[in-house]
C-alpha cells in the first residue's frame, strides 16, 4: 500500500486550534474576565419555525409504514429540486430539473467535483479565501495558482491572462465579504470561455445580498451556463450548519460535466435524508423566505453596528453590506496575530487573523457578524474605547 503523498503537502492548518489555544491560556490566567467571540463562521440563531415543522411532520411520516421512505434518489427528491428551480427563476434563470443536485452542504461538492477533473488541469484560487480549494487541489496533487486580492482591488481580483483550467470564484467572500458586481463577473466568465476553464462558483453567502443589482448566481450572467457550476448551500442562509444541506447546479451546456457528476454522485453518495429534505423545502416556501430574512436581517445589523465603528474609529474595511463578515486592515500596521492578541489581551474580542485565510490576508482581520445583538454591541463599546 502507498499512501497519498500529496497529503504531506498540505499547510498545516493551525488556524483554529491555535485561537481556541491562545483564548483558553487567557481565559485560565484572567477567570474574571469576559471573552466575546466574534471570529465564528457558524451561526447562533435556531432554525426558522416553518423549517422545524417540516421536519416534525417528515418525522411522523417516516414512522408510519404508509409514508416510510428508504433510499431516496441520490440527487435529491423532485419536491426539493422544484422548489431550488422556482428560487432561481426569481431571478430569472432557468435551470431544468436535472442540472440540479440536493447536497449535503456545499464543503462536500466542492471537495467532490474534482472527481471530474484531471490532475493536470491548473487551478486558479483567490488569496485570500475559505482554505477548502486549495486544500483540495492539494490533496489531489493538482498546481494551485493564486489571483491576488488585496486592498487595491478592493479584494475583487479580475482576470490577468493566468494560465488556469479550473477557476474559483467565492462572492460574498469569505473571509473578506467583497462581492463581485455584474460586470466584474462577467470578464471571469468571458475569460473562462474563451481559455476553455470551468468557474467553480461558491455562492454559499448569496442571500446577504440586498443590492438588487448585485448578482446572487453566476447564471446571470451571460455564458455563464457554458462554463460555470455553482454550489449553494442553506447553512449560512437558514441556519443549516448543523442540519446540512445545499445544492449544487451542473448545467448541461457543459456538456459531459453534467452526466459525469450524475454517475459520481449515484455511485459516491445516497443523497440528503428525506427528513432533512422536507426542512431545507420549508425554507423555500413564501413563509419560511420571510423568515429567515428576519435571521439574516439580525446578522446584517450586527455588521452594522460592527462597520459603523470601524468608520468612527477611522478603520479600513470591506464587506458587511452583503456579507456577515467584515474584514479590515489591522490599525498601527499590527500583523493578524499581533492584532489578535492585542484584542484579546486589551478587550477580550476574539476575531480571526486575516493570515488563516492565505498570504495576501497578513495585515488583516476578519470579524463575523453571527454573534449576538448583545454581544456585538458590547464588543464594539470596548473596541472604539481601545481605537477612537
Ligand atoms: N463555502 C464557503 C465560502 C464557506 O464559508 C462555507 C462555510 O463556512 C462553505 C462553503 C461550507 O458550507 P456548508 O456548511 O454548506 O458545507
Amino acid at each position: 500500500m502507498n499512501i497519498n503523498q500529496n497529503y504531506e503537502n498540505l499547510e498545516q492548518s493551525y488556524l483554529f486550534s491555535t485561537i481556541a489555544h491562545k483564548v483558553n491560556d487567557f481565559v485560565s490566567k484572567n477567570p474574571d474576565k469576559k471573552i466575546i467571540r466574534l471570529g465564528i463562521g457558524d451561526v447562533t440563531l435556531p432554525l426558522c419555525k416553518k423549517v422545524v415543522e417540516a421536519l416534525h411532520k417528515a418525522v411522523d411520516e417516516m414512522g408510519v409504514q404508509e409514508t416510510f421512505r428508504g433510499y431516496g434518489p441520490e440527487q435529491g427528491y423532485d419536491f426539493l429540486r422544484e422548489a431550488v428551480k422556482k428560487y432561481y427563476q426569481k431571478r430569472n434563470v432557468e435551470l431544468e430539473l436535472d442540472e440540479i443536485f440536493i447536497s449535503d452542504g456545499a464543503k462536500s461538492d466542492l471537495g467532490n467535483i474534482l472527481d471530474l477533473f484531471a490532475q493536470d488541469n491548473t487551478v486558479l484560487v483567490p488569496d485570500p479565501v475559505y482554505p477548502v480549494y486549495v486544500d483540495t487541489n492539494v490533496m489531489a496533487g493538482r498546481k494551485v495558482i493564486f489571483a491576488e486580492a488585496n486592498g487595491e482591488n478592493g479584494f475583487l481580483p479580475m482576470p490577468a491572462g493566468e494560465n488556469a483550467d479550473i477557476i474559483y470564484i467565492c462572492s460574498p467572500n469569505n473571509p473578506t465579504g467583497a462581492v463581485y458586481n455584474k460586470d466584474q463577473l462577467k470578464a471571469w466568465v468571458d475569460f473562462a470561455l474563451e481559455r476553455k476553464a470551468v468557474i467553480l462558483f461558491d455562492s454559499a453567502y448569496e442571500c446577504f445580498i440586498s443590492d438588487e443589482n448585485l448578482p446572487r448566481s453566476i447564471y446571470e450572467i451571460v455564458g455563464a451556463k457554458d462554463c460555470a457550476i455553482e454550489f449553494c448551500s442553506l447553512s449560512k442562509t437558514a441556519g443549516f450548519t448543523g442540519t446540512r444541506c445545499g445544492y449544487t447546479i451542473v448545467p448541461k451546456a457543459l456538456g459531459k460535466l453534467n452526466k459525469m457528476w450524475l454517475r459520481r454522485q449515484t455511485t459516491k453518495f445516497n443523497g440528503v435524508p428525506y427528513i432533512i429534505q422536507r426542512g431545507a423545502e420549508a425554507v423555500f416556501t413564501e413563509e419560511g423566505q420571510k423568515e429567515i430574512k428576519e435571521n439574516i436581517n439580525y446578522y446584517k445589523e450586527n455588521a452594522k453596528i460592527i462597520s459603523d465603528t470601524l468608520n468612527r474609529c477611522n478603520i479600513w474595511h470591506v464587506g458587511g453590506k452583503h456579507s456577515p463578515y467584515i474584514w479590515l486592515k489591522c490599525p498601527n500596521d499590527m500583523k493578524s496575530w499581533e492584532f489578535f492578541d492585542y484584542l484579546l489581551e486589551n478587550v477580550q474580542i476574539v476575531g480571526t487573523p486575516g493570515a488563516g485565510f492565505g498570504r495576501n490576508g497578513e495585515g488583516y482581520f476578519r470579524l463575523t457578524s453571527f454573534g449576538s445583538r448583545e454581544n456585538t454591541i458590547e464588543a464594539m463599546k470596548r473596541f472604539e474605547v481601545l481605537f477612537k
